[in-house]
């Protein structure tokens, strides 16, 4: 069954047919590790890692390779503003390698707790500065760049495709040339981006590398595109961010990348996550206050409940966070682990599906989450398999383990928790007594007990097969 993607690029719901069919190559931007990941920005990697799982899914091999961005992310995504490792590390006197540090371990940490597969390579911008200025040094010589103003620049107006990805409109931009570019400006065209700075409108840089246009440092949109050919080769599969990467970033990383090595597409496939929203719109690190996965932890979710809590929503279509919707995600991810946890119990095994119901499973799963990683209608399909009793519980334990290969929710190690044998007299005479009750229809008497059971600490469950007792935690 083939896999298919929206393509940013093209608008378009399109078939997925990698260059090489031996392995995909995948780039997603990393985090700028100048402070916590909020749970904005992890809904965005989630949706990265279940693409990757999704393609592990259909039987390709991936190649995943992720950054760190730990230099040159201004505090404006285009030139303006001051690096954001650099501000964070005035405001705390730190250094900034010891900030980078301190978020690059913070971010993986969520990472794990997310159940994230890690990327095969992870790789920091600083450690790439000699691949930055080679590319740099090839636009120069194809004449794309200028220097002004002590920085180098990217002339967009030195490609006749600039803007494909954000459909920007160059007329207009060509006019701006005239029209709005700030008199102060170094820029030729408003668009125009730096490739290279020697120059911080806020004081001594600390992060700093010799380079042939001066001591500096490198532009964000250069690290990706230096980093992502530098791994993957000069054309590859798929490039993903949050949507926000549209308009500047990604717009900047095709321009200079296809302007290097005159292979268009750079990229085949484009995808881009929706963003999560609070109350009070899009979730934001400037806006100061937000929210982190350790937060969550502390109000009492688990990670996977804010995993569950993303899988519930599309990628493509914003999602609003609120508490109350967090506790459906909870209670509803309980109730699964408590039907896979039963299953396990009863002793079910992995076993080859053949009866054509559980085929039938395995096949919608399958369509629904190869077109276009629809999550919300695979959520249906687990709950499908658990409720219905026509699958033999091997059948429903092989059917969840394999739609956990993308949900990544770690069924197959749910702890199956011990059975506590319950011997207490006055509580079993309780129950006896209840489930007389219950058979006389006496049920003011039967809620009577249940609330003494209650308050002894025991839960009634009624079951099909009679009433149980549990303790409660
Ligand atoms: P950063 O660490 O700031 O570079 O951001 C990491 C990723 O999070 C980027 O791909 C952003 O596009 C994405 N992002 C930022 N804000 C949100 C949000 N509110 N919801 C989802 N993704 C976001
Ligand atoms: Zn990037």
């Amino acid at each position: 069954m083939p896999v298919s993607l929206y393509n940013t690029m093209s608008r378009n719901i399109e078939k997925f047919e990698p260059i090489d069919e031996k392995e995909v190559g995948l780039y997603t931007c990393g985090p700028t590790v100048y402070n916590y990941a909020h749970i904005g920005n992890l809904r965005t990697f989630l949706f990265e890692d279940l693409l990757k799982r999704t393609l592990l899914f259909a039987g390709y091999s991936v190649r995943h390779v992720m950054n760190i961005t730990d230099v040159g992310h201004l505090t404006d995504d285009g030139d303006e503003g001051e690096d954001k490792l650099e501000k964070m590390a005035h405001k705390t006197k730190k250094t900034v390698w010891d900030i980078a540090e301190y978020y690059t371990k913070a971010f993986f940490s969520d990472f794990d707790q997310l159940g994230m597969i890690h990327p095969a390579v992870t790789c920091k911008a600083t450690e790439h500065i000699p691949q930055m200025i080679a590319l740099i040094e090839r636009l120069e010589k194809r004449g794309h760049t200028y220097v002004s103003g002590g920085n180098v620049y990217f002339s967009i107006d030195s490609i006749d495709d600039y803007g494909k990805l954000a459909k920007l409109d160059l007329e207009s931009l060509r006019t701006a040339v005239r029209d709005d570019v700030d008199q102060d400006s170094n820029k030729r065209n408003n668009k125009d981006f730096v490739l290279w700075f020697t120059k911080s409108k806020f004081g001594a840089q600390s992060m700093m590398w010799d380079s042939p246009w001066g001591k500096g440092f490198p532009g964000w949109h250069i690290e990706c595109s230096a980093m992502s050919m530098h791994y993957l080769g000069e054309q590859f599969d798929i490039h993903c961010g949050g949507i926000d990467a549209i308009p500047v970033h990604h717009t900047n990383e095709i321009a200079q990348s296809e302007a290097a090595s005159g292979k268009k597409p750079w990229v085949k496939y484009w995808l881009h996550g929706e963003f999560l929203l609070d109350e009070t719109g899009k979730m934001s690190k400037s806006k100061g206050e937000f929210l982190t996965l350790e937060f969550l932890k502390k109000k009492g979710y688990d990670p996977m409940d804010y995993r569950f809590f993303c899988l519930g929503g599309h990628y493509r279509s914003q999602l609003k966070f609120s508490f109350d919707s967090m506790v459906t995600a909870k209670t509803a991810r309980k109730n699964v682990c408590d039907r896979i946890i039963a299953l396990k119990r009863e002793g079910a095994h992995l076993v080859v599906l053949e009866s054509q119901k559980a085929l039938d499973y395995q096949e919608a799963f399958t369509t629904h989450i190869q077109n276009d990683l629809n999550t919300p209608r695979c959520l249906a399909d687990l709950w499908g398999v658990l409720k219905d009793d026509g699958l033999s519980f091997d059948e429903k334990y092989s059917l969840v383990l394999s739609f956990d290969q993308v949900f990544g929710l770690g069924f197959a190690t749910l702890q199956v928790p011990p059975v506590e044998v319950i011997d207490d007299p006055v509580v079993l005479e309780l129950l006896k007594k209840r489930t007389e009750a219950k058979l006389a229809k006496d049920w003011t008497l039967s809620d009577r007990i249940r609330e003494e059971l209650d308050a002894l600490g025991y839960l009634v469950k009624d079951t099909a097969s009679g009433p149980s007792l549990e303790k409660k935690m």
